[in-house]
């Protein structure tokens, strides 16, 4: 199809663009310190835009917007080139593996010998900190080593 003007012409399907949501407008000073020191400081977008990625661990497409970008970078002091890497539900599924890893290691700290003999509370620590980088979080693994070897020894 050809158009005589460039009025014509249609215009650009908004992909990003939704009408509802307003401009999230990027405040440096707002910034963590690790941020600021990033060359991007200098030369800041005008304002955060949606970014699209794929969940590394479901593989689901999902989407970082601007609106939690700026809460991220601006409220939680997220470093600024923090990128999320999986989907939400994935994340709340970490978030959830995260806790349990908390609720083991403040248990451990009180009542590290009975449990050292505890294999189901060694075994559910165990799983938990092997499933935790296959949702973006570090692997423990000095933590890993030590469960192990406790595990063969209460087998
Ligand atoms: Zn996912």
């Amino acid at each position: 199809m050809k158009y005589a003007r460039k009025s014509d012409y249609p215009r650009k399907p908004s992909v990003v663009w939704k009408p509802k949501q307003e401009l999230q407008t990027v405040n440096p000073n707002q910034w963590s310190k690790s941020s600021k020191r990033s060359t991007i400081f200098h030369i800041p977008p005008s304002h955060y835009e949606d970014i699209s990625y794929q969940c590394a661990r479901c593989g689901e497409n999902a989407v970082f917007t601007a609106a939690e970008q700026k809460l991220t970078f601006e409220g939680r002091k997220a470093y600024i080139w923090q990128r999320r890497v999986v989907c939400p539900d994935c994340w709340r599924e970490r978030q959830r593996i995260e806790r349990g890893i908390r609720e083991c290691t403040t248990r451990w700290k009180a009542h590290k010998t009975e449990l050292q003999r505890d294999a189901e509370f060694l075994r559910r620590w165990f799983e938990l900190l092997q499933t935790y980088p296959n949702y973006g979080g570090r692997k423990n693994h000095a933590g890993i080593r030590m469960l192990r070897r406790l595990l063969d020894l209460s087998a």
